[in-house]
């Protein structure tokens, strides 16, 4: 009965009654999941205590990940002032084991030379994912960019060679060498690299409000920094440049510096590659 007494004191206040939800937020997001909503126009918000972009068009967007336990706090001030926090819970998953041998030894433990290189190629990387651009070429959905089996999910903890390493921070989807590779949503190229150690021919996409796409182990790029490329357009073709045992395309999906699952993702969700 609380909204009656908020409504009856705005009322009471001389102020018409409005609509008392400042935000269509869901309860929960699964860890790795994304949340897009949209916020009365002219709010302002913060997730977790960090202040996010709100869009023109009151467009919210922020991401959960790998290991965030919740509950995710996000406190949206409307323009007229109202303050409304909504505590949305996390929802855990259960991460698989991946067991991958026969990795190239010197990507698995590199030598002191190879790690200070692939340090200052991950920091280009981090650079890029820093952008709070505007756009929203993330607001019509996703697509897949290749159909292919799944060969390595997102979150796994990886085993190289025996070697216990990071968790898996995107999804492997298994294509043949020279396969095109197509942007899955709207968005601004701001990383195009042929040869990263780690990840070989690696292209990063914008698509806007910190949400970025990277691809990595292309074995060609058709694209620049700066380029602005629209769903389905083709970005490169699938390799295994880098560290992979096989042609793939690892597609990774970032809020900032958080990474999310692209499974997880509207137009992805309960759809199968093919
Ligand atoms: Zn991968």
């Amino acid at each position: 009965m609380r909204w009656m007494q908020r409504a009856s004191a705005l009322l009471a206040l001389g102020v018409a009654a409005m609509p008392l939800a400042a935000a269509t937020l869901p309860a929960s997001l699964s860890q790795g999941g994304l949340v897009t909503a949209t916020v009365a126009a002219g709010s302002s918000a913060t997730v977790n205590g960090k202040s996010v972009r709100v869009g023109t068009d009151g467009m919210l967007v922020f991401g959960a990940g790998r290991d965030e336990k919740g509950p995710i706090v996000v406190v949206i001030t409307t323009p007229d002032g109202r303050r409304e926090t909504s505590r949305l819970a996390v929802t855990p998953r259960a991460w698989p084991v991946e067991r991958v041998n026969g990795v190239p030894a010197k990507t698995v433990n590199p030598p002191p030379d190879i790690a200070a290189r692939i340090q200052r190629e991950q920091a280009e990387v981090a650079a890029a994912r820093k952008r709070d651009d505007d756009r929203e070429g993330f607001a019509h959905g996703f697509i897949w960019p290749v159909t292919g089996r799944i060969s390595g999910r997102f979150g796994s903890q990886r085993i190289f060679n025996g070697t216990p390493k990071s968790p898996h921070p995107g999804m492997d989807i298994a294509v043949p060498q020279g396969t095109p590779v197509k942007a899955p949503a709207d968005g601004i190229v701001t990383f195009a690299k042929p040869d990263l150690y780690l990840t070989g021919g690696t292209v990063l996409i914008d698509h806007g409000f910190g949400l970025s796409s990277n691809f990595l182990h292309l074995s060609r790029l058709d694209v620049k920094v700066g380029q602005v490329v629209h769903q389905g357009e083709v970005i490169g073709a699938a390799g295994m440049t880098g560290r992979a045992t096989g042609p793939h395309v690892h597609w990774g999906i970032n809020w900032f510096e958080v990474r999310l699952d692209p499974l997880l993702l509207p137009g992805i969700a309960g759809t199968a590659p093919h």
